[in-house]
C-alpha cells in the first residue's frame, strides 16, 4: 500500500481521522476530488484510501484513517489507527470533529494530543451548529488544548481554503516534535503517573517514537499492546511497575469505587466538559434539540419495535424493488450473450463451459452486484441519519444475550433475516461491529438466514409436501433460522470466540438528513470491492463445479444409445403431419434428452459423488440426485433446484402447467414451472417423505454458504474462517438434520 515515506518531505503526509459520521468522507472527497487510492492497511483487512492534492505547490498526500471513538487497542480499526500513526509517523493529523458534538468528538482529540503528534482539529459541520444556535470560541478552545482549530462545512467545502494554509503552517513548523498533551488525571493518579513516567523515560523502550508520558497513561489504564509492547522490550520494568498500579487500582476502589481505566476515561471527560464549559456558548436557546423529540418518540417501548419493521420492511421492498430493472436488465444481457455464443459456436464442449461455466459465473457475480449497491444505499441512509445507531441501541440487550452486538442485527436481517434477502451484504455489513470477536460471529451466522436464493427451494418443497400450511411451515423456517443464528453464536462466543464484548457505547448521533453523493460513494466503494475481489474466486469456482458436473463424459456407446432415440424421434417429427402426433413427438424428444442428461449428471464426478454420499445422506433422507443437487449448491443455491431438475429429469417444459392450449407463456417464469413439475414429482415418489422434505430445507438452510458468500467473508475475516464456515456448517447441517430425521422417524412421521 503506502508509498509514503517520512523521509520525502517535499510531500506533506496529512492523516485523517474522527469519530464515524464526523464528516471525514466528504471532506476526503472535497480535498482529493474522488480520486481515491484504496488498499489495504498492512496485514490486515482494513481497508486504506489515500489520495493525493497540490496546494500553493505543495504536494500534500491525505490519508483516511479508519473511524474511531478513542484510539484503544482493543478494536481492529482503533489499533489500525493508532499503529499507522505510530510506525508511519504522518506529519501531521486532521481530526474532523462534529461541532455539535464536541465533548464527544474531542475525546478521540485528546488520544492524539495525548500521543503527542501535530493536530488540527477541523471543526466540521459548523453550518448545523450555527444553525443550532452554538458559538465556539476559537481561541479558547485553541488554547484549551494547545492545538490549531479551523471550522469547517465539509460538504460544501466552506473553510477548506483555511484548513489548508493552516496545514501548511503546522507542517512547516520548525520544531515539529511531538509535544504530548498533558492532562491532569487528579492528584491519586498523577502522582503514580509522573513515577511510571519517570521509569519509561529510563528504560529501552522506544520513547523516541511513543513519549514517555503516554506510554505511562496507556500502560495504567492497561492497554493490551502497550503492556505487550513493555513484556517485549523493557520486561526489567515489569517487576517495579505491575505492584505500583495494582496499589493504585486497589486504592480507587476503596475510595472513589471506580476501576483505574474507568476513573481516567472519566477524567477526560471531566476535562472536555469543562473545556466545552469555557469555548462553547448557546446563543439562542433551542428548548430541546430536534434529534431529542424525535428519539422520545421513535426510542419509545411501543413504537420502537413496530417503527423498525417497518424501517427494515421499508429497506427490502426498496431494494428489489430498486435492482429489479437492472437485474432483469443484466439477466437478459447474459442471456443474449449466451444465445450469441450458442449461435457462433458449434455444438461441444468449448461451447458448453463459455456458456454455461464462464458467462453463467460472471453471470452470477455480476447479477448480485445492482441488490448490493442498492441495499447499501439503503442502509448507507440509515447509517448516515442516525438510525442505525437506534437501532443497536434498542436491541443491543437481546443480542448480547447471544455474545453479540445490537449493530449485528444489521447484518442478519439483510443476510435473510427477513426472508429473501442475502448473505453477501449480510457479512459485509459486519463491518460497523468494532470487537472483532462480536464481528466474526456475526459473520459467521449471517448465512443461516433464509436467503433469496434458498427460497425456491422451499418454496417447491413447501408446496410439494404441506400445500396446505405452506405460509406456517415458510415462517416456521425463518423462526428457525432465528434461533439457529442465535444460539450458534452463543456457542461460538462461548467456545471459540471467548471474550468479553466490548463495552457498548451509548452513541446517539444527532439525526442528519443524509446527501446523495455519500449514499451514492457508499454504495458503489462497496459495490466495487465485491466485484472486484469476490469476482474472481466465483468464477473461478463456478467453472470448477461445472466441469465437476460435466465430467467424465458419459462413455460413447451410453450416449449412442440416446443419440439414436434421438434421431428415431427426429425422424418421425420430419415426417408427422397432424398437429397432435407432432406434439407427442416433440415432448418424447425433450424427455429423452432430459434422460441423457440426467444419464450424464450421474455418470460425471458430482453424480459420483452424490452416489458415493449416498450411505451417510440415506441417514438424513436424501438419495443420490439430491446429494448431487447439493453439491452443486456450493456453487450457488439456486442452482440446488435446477439441478435437481436435471437429476429427476425434469426441466421447466415439462410442466404439467404448461399442457393446456395457452402453452408455455401463460404459466409464469421458467422457474415457477420446475417449482411446480418438480414438487409434484417429489410428492409422487416413494423415497420421498414431507419428513424427507423437512430435512432437506434445513440442510440447505445450514449448510456451506454459497462461494460468493464463503469468498466474502475470506475476504472479510480470512481464510481460516472462510474454510470453517464451510466445512462446519456442513457438518452441522448433517447432524442437525440427523436429529430431525431420525428423531422423526422414531416418533413415528417418516
Ligand atoms: P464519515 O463517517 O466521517 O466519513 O462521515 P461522512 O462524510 O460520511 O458524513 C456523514 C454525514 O454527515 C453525511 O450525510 C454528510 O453528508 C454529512 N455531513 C458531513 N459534513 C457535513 C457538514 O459540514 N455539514 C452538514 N450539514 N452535513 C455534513
Ligand atoms: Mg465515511
Amino acid at each position: 500500500m503506502s508509498d509514503q515515506s517520512a523521509s520525502d518531505r517535499s510531500t506533506i503526509v496529512v492523516a485523517l481521522a474522527g469519530n464515524p459520521n464526523a464528516g471525514k468522507t466528504s471532506l476526503f472527497n472535497k480535498l482529493t476530488g474522488l480520486r481515491a487510492h484504496v488498499g489495504n492497511y498492512p496485514g490486515v483487512t482494513v481497508e486504506q484510501k489515500w489520495g493525493h492534492l497540490e496546494y500553493q505547490g505543495r504536494s500534500i498526500k491525505v490519508v483516511d484513517l479508519p473511524g474511531a471513538y478513542s484510539l484503544n487497542s482493543y478494536s481492529l480499526d482503533e489499533r489500525v489507527a493508532r499503529d499507522f500513526i505510530i510506525n508511519e509517523r504522518p506529519d501531521l493529523v486532521v481530526n474532523v470533529v462534529d461541532s455539535t458534538n464536541l465533548e464527544r468528538n474531542l475525546y478521540l482529540t485528546l488520544q492524539f494530543l495525548e500521543l503527542g503528534l501535530p493536530t488540527i482539529v477541523a471543526l466540521n459541520m459548523m453550518d448545523v451548529a450555527v444553525a443550532r444556535g452554538l458559538n465556539i470560541d476559537l481561541t479558547r478552545l485553541e488554547s484549551g488544548l494547545n492545538v490549531r482549530a479551523v471550522p469547517l462545512v465539509a460538504t460544501s467545502g466552506q473553510g477548506l481554503d483555511e484548513l489548508l494554509s493552516c496545514i501548511l503552517e503546522v507542517a512547516d513548523r520548525p520544531d515539529k516534535d511531538w509535544r504530548p498533551l498533558e492532562i491532569s488525571y487528579g492528584a491519586d493518579i498523577d502522582a503514580t503517573l509522573g513515577q511510571i513516567q519517570a521509569q519509561v523515560a529510563a528504560s529501552t523502550l522506544p520513547v523516541d517514537r511513543m513519549p514517555a508520558r503516554w506510554l505511562a497513561v496507556k500502560y495504567l489504564e492497561g492497554d493490551p499492546a502497550v503492556e505487550q509492547l513493555v513484556t517485549a522490550e523493557a520486561p526489567e520494568l515489569l517487576e517495579p511497575l505491575a505492584p505500583v498500579r495494582t496499589k493504585l487500582r486497589v486504592h480507587l476502589r476503596a475510595t472513589e469505587d471506580d476501576e483505574l481505566d474507568g476513573a481516567m476515561t472519566d477524567r477526560r471527560y471531566g476535562f472536555l466538559s469543562g473545556l466545552r464549559r469555557v469555548a462553547v456558548t448557546q446563543t439562542r436557546r433551542d428548548t430541546r434539540e430536534i434529534s431529542d423529540t424525535i428519539d422520545r418518540v421513535l426510542l419509545n417501548r411501543l413504537v420502537s419495535p413496530i417503527f423498525f419493521l417497518v424501517v427494515i420492511y421499508g429497506l427490502y421492498q426498496f431494494t428489489f424493488w430498486a435492482s429489479a430493472p437492472l437485474t432483469g436488465w443484466l439477466e437478459n444481457f447474459f442471456e443474449f450473450l449466451s444465445e450469441t455464443v450458442s449461435g457462433a459456436m458449434s455444438d461441444g464442449l468449448l461451447k458448453d463451459l463459455l456458456r454455461e461455466g464462464i458467462i453463467g459465473g460472471v453471470g452470477g457475480v455480476l447479477g448480485f452486484a445492482p441488490l448490493i449497491a442498492f441495499m447499501f444505499a439503503g442502509i448507507s441512509i440509515l447509517e448516515d441519519s442516525g438510525y442505525m445507531a437506534r437501532v443497536a441501541f434498542i436491541l443491543d440487550r437481546i443480542f448480547r444475550a447471544f455474545g453479540l452486538h445490537g449493530n449485528s442485527v444489521v447484518g442478519l436481517i439483510v443476510g435473510g433475516g427477513i426472508a429473501g434477502g442475502c448473505a453477501i451484504p449480510g457479512v459485509m455489513a459486519a463491518r460497523t461491529l468494532r470487537d472483532p470477536k462480536e464481528r466474526i460471529a456475526t459473520i459467521l451466522v449471517t448465512p443461516f438466514m433464509t436467503c433469496g436464493a434458498k427460497l425456491p427451494v422451499f418454496l417447491m418443497l413447501v408446496g410439494a409436501f404441506f400445500p396446505d400450511h405452506q405460509a406456517l411451515v415458510m415462517m416456521g423456517l425463518t423462526l428457525f433460522a432465528w434461533a439457529l443464528a442465535l444460539v450458534s453464536a452463543r456457542l461460538l462466543r462461548t467456545f471459540l470466540l471467548p471474550g468479553a464484548s466490548a463495552p457498548f457505547v451509548l452513541e446517539l448521533p444527532p439525526y442528519r438528513l443524509p446527501t446523495l453523493t455519500g449514499i451514492l460513494l457508499h454504495a458503489w466503494e462497496r459495490t466495487w470491492s465485491y466485484v472486484k475481489k469476490a469476482g474472481t474466486v466465483i468464477v473461478a469456482v463456478t467453472i470448477v463445479i461445472w466441469m465437476m458436473m460435466n465430467f467424465p463424459r458419459l462413455p460413447e456407446e451410453e450416449q449412442a444409445v440416446f443419440d439414436d432415440r434421438l434421431t428415431v424421434v427426429e425422424n418421425q417429427l420430419e415426417q408427422a403431419t397432424d398437429e397432435a402426433a407432432k406434439a407427442s413427438l416433440e415432448a418424447a424428444r425433450s424427455a429423452i434428452s432430459l434422460e441423457g442428461d440426467s444419464a450424464a449428471l450421474r455418470h460425471s464426478l458430482a453424480g459420483r459423488l452424490g452416489s458415493g454420499l449416498t450411505p451417510l445422506s440415506e441417514l438424513i433422507g436424501f438419495d443420490w440426485r439430491a446429494n448431487i443437487a447439493l453439491v452443486g449448491g456450493f456453487a450457488a443455491k439456486e442452482v440446488v433446484l435446477s439441478t435437481l431438475g436435471t437429476a429427476y429429469a425434469m426441466s421447466p417444459e415439462a410442466a404439467p402447467a404448461a399442457d393446456d392450449e395457452s402453452g408455455d407463456e401463460a404459466g409464469g417464469s421458467e422457474e415457477d414451472a420446475l417449482i411446480l413439475s418438480l414438487g409434484a414429482r417429489l410428492a409422487a415418489e416413494s423415497a420421498w417423505s414431507p419428513l424427507a422434505a423437512v430435512s432437506l430445507m434445513v440442510f440447505v438452510l445450514v449448510y456451506a454458504p454459497c462461494f460468493a458468500t464463503v469468498a466474502v467473508i475470506r475476504k472479510e475475516i480470512g481464510n481460516r474462517w472462510a474454510i470453517f464456515s464451510m466445512v462446519a456448517n456442513t457438518v452441522y447441517a448433517y447432524l442437525i438434520c440427523l436429529v430431525i430425521y431420525q428423531g422423526g422417524h422414531w416418533l413415528g412421521l417418516g
